[in-house]
Formats: C-alpha cells, structure tokens, sequence
C-alpha cells in the first residue's frame, strides 16, 4: 500500500503529530529517527503577518503545537514508496 498521495495537511505546510501516527503506522519510529535533526515547525495558531505588523489567526485558531513540514513528511512516504530501506535526508 503506496503512502502517496498523502492527504492534506491539518496544519498550514505542515502535518500533525496526529497525522503522521496515521500515515505512517508501523513505520512511525522510523519516521521520528529520520527526522532527528530536522526542523520543526511549531504552530501556536497564528502567523506573523509583515506587512501590518501583527499576528493573524492561522489554522483556525488552533495550535497545533509541533508538527512535520509537508515537505519532509512528503520526502520519507516517497522514499518509501520507491522501496528505499533508507531514505536520504535533503537540506532545502
Ligand atoms: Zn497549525
């Protein structure tokens, strides 16, 4: 069963800690060692907003606290998906 396509994110770019026990599954403690080292997104429900100089509400007002860039999550399911035992990690 392909991990891809991966639905979409909870959080805005990012998936929840939620999500990716779903996803990934059995998988779940390989994904965490993967992502050792890699930054995180923390999401307190609001995004700075530059150009009026004050927060705005984001993902509906919900903090979804620490969460997995969509780009990572995305790398690990494709590199799983091609059969990879381990995946390479890429710096953006
Ligand atoms: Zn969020």
């Amino acid at each position: 069963m392909p991990f891809l396509p991966l639905p979409p994110p909870d959080c805005e770019g990012a998936y929840t800690e939620y999500q990716v026990v779903k996803i990934f599954g059995d998988l779940l403690p390989e994904f965490h060692r993967w992502m050792v080292g890699q930054t995180m997104p923390i999401c307190n429900g609001r995004r700075w907003d530059p150009f009026n100089q004050k927060y705005q509400q984001a993902c509906g007002g919900i903090s979804h606290g620490p969460c997995y860039y969509d780009c990572d999550v995305v790398e690990f399911a494709e590199g799983k998906d091609r059969g990879l035992e381990n995946v390479p990690v890429t710096d953006w």
